[in-house]
């Protein structure tokens, strides 16, 4: 999935290819008549000052987007400002002045990552909380994608305790990872990374950023892929090839 569209803002004539979540196939078209905006009141009062620029603006915003093929409203909020748009006219070097938006939250949220049909409800639950605060809050977007790890080792049957000396352990998720069976060897360095990048969400330091949380995405879209998506295909694949023959597959 190309997610290069959910680093923008948008304006009222340019919104970017966000995918519609009921279907995922439609793209949201905003409603022009449904956006509502209100300048800050510190915008209002530095408008009135000598000398003023339209950049110093800031305002809020509520607007609601259409789905372009099955008409599935989603509400939006956020805070927007004005840019100068510069371009070479036919009279030489022009610009103008126009608003732009940036969301903050999506109701429904978008889906920002391909999931398999048969990926766990639990890791599900997390990744969708993750995507509903991927606009306004890239560590706590990152928080909730380390937590669908949780969930995704605990559909693995991988312990969430130990006992030592007779006395039970919480395992760290760092140990879980490490804990998986050799035939997920293959998906420990993804995880891991996931769960570093996790772990910057909720530390002080340097905030983590959307990109950040895109690579978290695009780890875990691998992940699941591989461990739902191939399994769907191989079960399809054996299904063809019982009701081809009409009966077992032949093994040597
Ligand atoms: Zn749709």
């Amino acid at each position: 999935m190309d997610r290069s569209p959910y680093l923008r803002t948008f304006g009222k004539d340019s919104v970017p290819s966000w995918i519609c979540s009921s279907c995922n196939a439609g793209q949201l078209k905003l409603l022009p008549e449904s956006l509502i905006t209100k300048w800050t009141k510190e915008s209002t009062v530095v408008w009135e000052e000598e000398g003023s620029e339209p950049e110093w603006i800031k305002m809020v915003f509520a607007c609601v987007f259409e789905c372009s093929t099955c008409k599935e409203p989603y509400s939006c909020t956020g805070t927007g400002g004005v840019e100068e748009i510069q371009y070479e006219g036919c009279d030489g070097y022009q610009q103008y002045h126009e608003e732009y938006y940036s969301p903050k939250y999506f109701e429904p949220s978008l889906v920002l990552i391909d999931l398999p049909s048969n990926c766990p409800d639990a890791v599900l639950a997390k990744l969708h909380d993750s995507f509903s605060l991927f606009f306004a809050d890239a560590g706590a977007a990152l928080n909730c994608a380390r937590a669908s790890i949780e969930a995704l080792l605990t559909n693995l049957k991988v312990n969430k305790t130990e006992v030592k000396k007779g006395q039970r352990f919480g395992l760290t998720l760092h140990r879980r990872i490490g804990n998986l069976p050799a035939k997920y060897q293959h998906i420990k360095d993804s995880l891991m990374a996931v769960k570093w990048l996790g772990n910057a969400g909720s530390h002080n330091g340097k905030a983590p950023t959307r990109e950040d949380v895109l690579d978290a995405y695009d780890l875990l879209e691998w992940v699941l892929s591989d461990l739902y998506a191939n399994k769907d295909k191989k079960l399809k694949a054996l299904a063809r090839i019982v009701n081809r023959r009409k009966g077992p597959v032949q093994r040597r």
